[in-house]
């Protein structure tokens, strides 16, 4: 494990991934990541776009999500291309089942890949990841991706739609990263991928008034809206993230259909974004 000076300040700019030894016919795929986080950590993170896969429509084409009506063998293949793209040809792989919750699954070592699998396929909305070449992959279609990167290398990746929002999936992500890797809040670095933003999430006034009570009035931008992205970060700073160390892409995921999968402009039928990170 490679031990950092503290991290960069996190950044996250569009890379273009290619395997080296790919064909010249061969798609690229296209993913927000942080440069300087993996030159000097060996930390890769990813908020994959939709193009550069083999799925067919309405899944077109880098579907990662396997509960959809896509064909598996299908979603297992845009797996290893993404991981092969991104340069991990040979990680090992987990994608926990998302059931809206607040569980979070830890996967210490690379050998205990098949049991944390099984841990992770009964449901879990976060995974903290410790060794080298396990990869943690967790699927969006509007719901909110957050990856935490700790000083050591260490890495969260969770799944917050409004339910593990309202419920702080992150901040329990965060919790158990810092506890695993003994560090503070304030050394890890957030990113923030693609996801709903305000504009686009209509919901009830009274979900939008939990939020409002939970979280405090900045939270909801009028009676019908709930931003999820001021829910998160400012969970995160209670939690002891310092802002600096939050990052957003800033992207609406509803606003925008040819880049990422929405589940609401897209009426329920589409494919899953991922957000994954795994390390040298
Ligand atoms: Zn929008």
């Amino acid at each position: 494990m490679k031990t950092a000076q503290g991290l960069p300040l996190p950044s996250l700019s569009r890379g273009r991934f290619l395997r080296s030894d790919a064909s010249a016919s061969e798609e690229a795929i296209y993913a927000y990541t942080d440069e300087a986080l993996f030159e000097a950590s060996g930390v890769r993170i990813a908020f994959t776009e939709r193009a550069g896969g083999f799925s067919v429509s309405p899944f077109d084409s880098l579907n990662l999500g396997e509960y959809v009506d896509d064909d598996p063998a299908v979603v297992q293949g845009n797996r290893r291309k993404l991981l092969s793209a991104l340069g991990f040809p040979n990680a090992q792989i987990i994608s926990p089942k998302q059931v809206h919750g607040t569980d979070v699954a830890i996967w210490r070592y690379m050998n205990e890949t098949n049991l944390v699998r099984q841990t992770a396929q009964q449901g879990a909305d976060a995974l903290v990841v410790e060794d080298a070449q396990c990869a943690a992959l967790l699927v969006f279609a509007d719901c909110m991706p957050v990856i935490l990167v700790a000083p050591n290398g260490a890495f969260a990746v969770a799944h917050a739609g409004w339910r593990g929002a309202y419920g702080h999936v992150a901040v329990r992500a965060l919790l158990a990263l810092c506890e695993y890797s003994c560090c503070q809040p304030g050394e890890c670095n957030a990113y923030i991928g693609p996801y709903i933003h305000a504009e686009c999430f209509e919901v009830s006034n009274d979900l939008m008034q939990r939020f409002s009570i939970a979280f405090g009035e900045d939270c909801a931008p009028d009676a019908r809206h709930v931003d999820l992205g001021r829910v998160v970060s400012s969970d995160l700073q209670h939690a002891g993230i310092v802002p600096e160390r939050i990052a957003d892409v800033d992207i609406c995921t509803a606003c925008n259909t040819s880049k990422f999968y929405s589940y609401r402009a897209q009426q329920g039928i589409c494919g899953r974004h991922g957000a994954l990170a795994v390390r040298q």
